[in-house]
């Protein structure tokens, strides 16, 4: 027994290891990777066989037998080889055995591992992995009978085909879009004949029907991992999909993580996942949700988000690196992903969700106190909203009311287009959450990134300035006057208020006006309730508004900042792009005048204004928002108990001050931010 190190690509092993291929030599010390290792004696060996240890595309290991005499291996030989090292992989892989060889990072290593992602949902959950697909396992791969195999083969290939086929067929009922095509293609890989014909060749060498699909999912892992052509490497998800569901047919174990025999503090850890599969899982048990592919606007993030789970994405290739049951720990405030983590990493993270809690804690006690800053000034807290799990915040929260609701969120939860009694059901429920103040329903904001997957979309060369939100209202009329339908029959005799999302001219708000009082009228002809106090607003979100202020303010009865949108177009940076969606700070004087230019036209006109982006749940953008003179604010639900906390502590008249001198000084073109911060802190304004 000897022990030694190499690393990946050292040596022969190293070599299998990096390559994922089998090597078979009748002369080792001749071959030019071979490196010599005293310790190991292995110099009076000649001939050497290795083969890869492989389990989902990674390399465990390398089995390797040598011989002293120069010999040549057979094809036999070497796959005998192969079985018994897939034995060992799914030995390893089902706990039987711990991980006896590392090799460089490669190696899927079962001890503590720290990853890191996009930051999604903020939180701090620890908990133990259940994989959303869960890996199969599994037990026989040496076939007994070649004849009962290769027929137990071919019932699950066409039991698979199957399937794929009822999807397809499933989406064709939908009608036509992008999805379709991406479900054909899949619907190829499934009768694609090289794979076929692989899977036969595996079959041949004595393996059973599922060791057989294991073996040459391995193989196309290996290589497609490897790829540097990212088309290659998304062809890698269909074809683990379809193996996985080959799988399944052969062992009936489960493809999704089955929800009722789940721990009481469950991660999820998936490679991607569709929104409503995040709301099949009982709330009270999600502890964290890890993504692999899924980026910071993708829809199953606002629904984590919404829920409160905290979430980490776009951690490459975690599905690989856990196994259900593991010890996982999340920070959705950092992106950090702790698996199995060491005892003291363990606690100092126990300690930070602790403190956050106590922090929560606080912010509850703050409920009910109304935001008055220090010198006197009320603000409005409102909440962002969307899904029905947004709710019980009102009450929670004490916000004063829904200052934004993004109907279209409940759009893309849905397999198909909610019809009008499914939007009015669902619109009343919004209602009677909350029954003293009017909620401010924004219609439907879709396009740009936000994808209906039943609805026929162009593709276009820039989808943020696209066809979007309210210029797709005005030329489907039906699909606008459909939901201004169920919003005004949810509201009845109640009070509602109904917003325009990127508005670019006063036209569009009265076309869509228009269509209101035509809804109205149509409702009362019919004998239906109506509400008795409407009120209808536009967002401003397109720079063009800003010089049409007073325009605008004639026709409205309240205005929504839409800063995400606007401060997107005012720096001509994508939100959603990493590379620049932080090069600009808000907090500057260009931005803080256009938003300051809406407060001082509202004023003037008599009209109330709110900002709803996501500037007006961060304590520092807040209090220059607050300094510019809004009072109405609209946040997520988890920003409300700071943003109070830092009103509680402000007082606003010496931060008018302050900020406005910033505003004139050069310094502040580019960025108020350290300044602001050290005046905050200064004054112990909790931020
Ligand atoms: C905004 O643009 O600021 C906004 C609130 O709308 P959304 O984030 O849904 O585009
Ligand atoms: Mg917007």
């Amino acid at each position: 027994m000897h022990l030694t190190t190499m690393r990946s690509g050292e040596g022969l092993v190293g070599l299998i290891a990096q390559s994922a291929e089998a090597l078979a030599l009748s002369d080792a010390q001749a071959h030019p990777a071979y490196s010599y290792k005293p310790e190991t004696g292995e110099e009076i060996y000649h001939s050497f066989l290795g083969v890869p240890i492989l389990r989902g595309g990674n390399t465990l290991g390398v089995l390797v037998v040598q011989n002293k005499v120069l010999r040549n291996y057979s094809e036999e030989e070497v796959e005998a080889l192969q079985t018994t090292a897939m034995l060992l992989a799914e030995m390893i892989a089902s706990g039987e055995l711990q991980t006896i060889v590392g090799v460089g990072n490669q190696i899927a290593f079962r001890g503590p591992l720290e990853l890191k992602g996009a930051p999604i949902s903020d939180g701090v959950g620890l908990g133990h992995v259940v994989l959303h697909e869960p890996r199969i396992i599994i037990k026989h791969i040496v076939a007994e009978d070649a004849n009962l195999e290769s027929r137990r083969l071919d019932e699950a290939i066409a039991a698979m085909r199957a399937t794929v086929d009822q999807l397809v067929d499933r989406s064709n009922q939908a009608g036509p879009g992008e999805h379709r095509e991406v479900l054909e293609t899949f619907r190829m890989f499934a009768h694609d004949r090289g794979w076929m014909r692989r899977l036969r060749e595996a079959l041949a060498t004595g393996l059973t029907a599922e060791g057989a699909v294991e073996r040459v999912q391995n193989d196309a892992r290996a290589k497609l991992q490897r790829s540097k052509d990212p088309y290659l490497r998304d062809r890698l998800h269909d074809l683990d999909d379809l193996a996985n569901r080959l799988l399944h047919e052969l062992t009936g174990q489960d493809l999704i993580a089955r929800h009722d025999d789940m721990p009481d503090n469950a991660v999820i850890v998936a490679r991607t996942m569709g929104p409503a599969a995040l709301l099949d899982y009982d709330r009270k048990k999600l502890r964290g949700l890890v993504l692999e592919d899924g980026g910071p606007s993708s829809h199953v993030s606002i629904v984590a988000r919404a829920l409160g789970i905290p979430c980490v994405g776009e951690v490459a290739n975690v599905t690989d690196l856990v196994e259900t049951g593991d010890a996982i720990i999340v920070d959705g405030a950092t992106g950090e992903v702790q698996i199995r983590p060491a005892a003291d990493v363990e606690s100092a993270y126990a300690e930070k969700a602790r403190l956050r809690a106590k922090r929560q804690e606080q912010y509850h006690k703050l409920r009910d106190v109304p935001a008055i800053t220090r010198d006197g000034t009320k603000i409005d807290l409102h909440m962002n909203a969307g899904l029905l799990v947004d709710l019980p915040h009102v009450r929670e929260t004490g916000a004063a009311s829904i200052g934004l609701f993004r109907t279209e969120l409940q759009f893309m939860v849905a397999p198909q287009f909610p019809r009008l009694m499914t939007q009015l059901h669902f619109y009343k429920s919004v209602i009677d959450a909350v029954p003293n103040q009017p909620v401010t329903f924004r219609t439907l904001d879709i396009g740009g990134d936000k994808i209906l997957p039943y609805m026929k979309t162009f593709e276009e060369e820039n989808p943020a300035l696209g066809w979007r939100a309210i210029r797709i209202g005005i030329d489907r009329p039906a699909l606008l006057r459909q939901q201004l339908r169920a919003l005004l029959r949810a509201a009845g005799k109640r009070a509602i208020r109904i917003m325009f999302p990127m508005v670019t001219t006063v036209a569009e708000f009265d076309i869509a006006k228009a269509m209101v009082e035509r809804e109205m009228k149509h409702l009362a002809r019919h004998g239906y309730d109506v509400p008795a106090n409407l009120k209808l607003g536009v967002m401003i979100e397109v720079p063009a508004m800003l010089w049409q202020l007073d325009e605008i303010l004639e026709r409205v009865d309240f205005l929504s900042v839409g800063s995400n949108d606007l401060v997107q177009y005012l720096h001509a940076a994508d939100r959603d792009n990493k590379r620049v969606s932080n090069r600009f700070d808000v907090l500057s004087a260009p931005v803080l005048r256009a938003l300051q230019s809406i407060t001082d036209a509202a004023r003037k006109a008599g009209k109330p204004v709110t900002l709803c982006g996501e500037i007006g749940g961060r304590p520092l953008e807040a209090l220059a928002l607050l300094a510019i003179g809004y009072r109405g604010l609209s946040m997520t639900a988890s920003s409300i108990g700071p943003i109070k906390a830092m009103i509680l502590a402000l007082n606003l008249g010496e931060a008018q001050a302050f900020v406005m001198d910033l505003m004139q000084s050069p310094r502040g073109l580019d960025s108020l931010r350290d300044e602001l911060r050290r005046f905050a802190e200064d004054r112990h304004i909790p931020l």
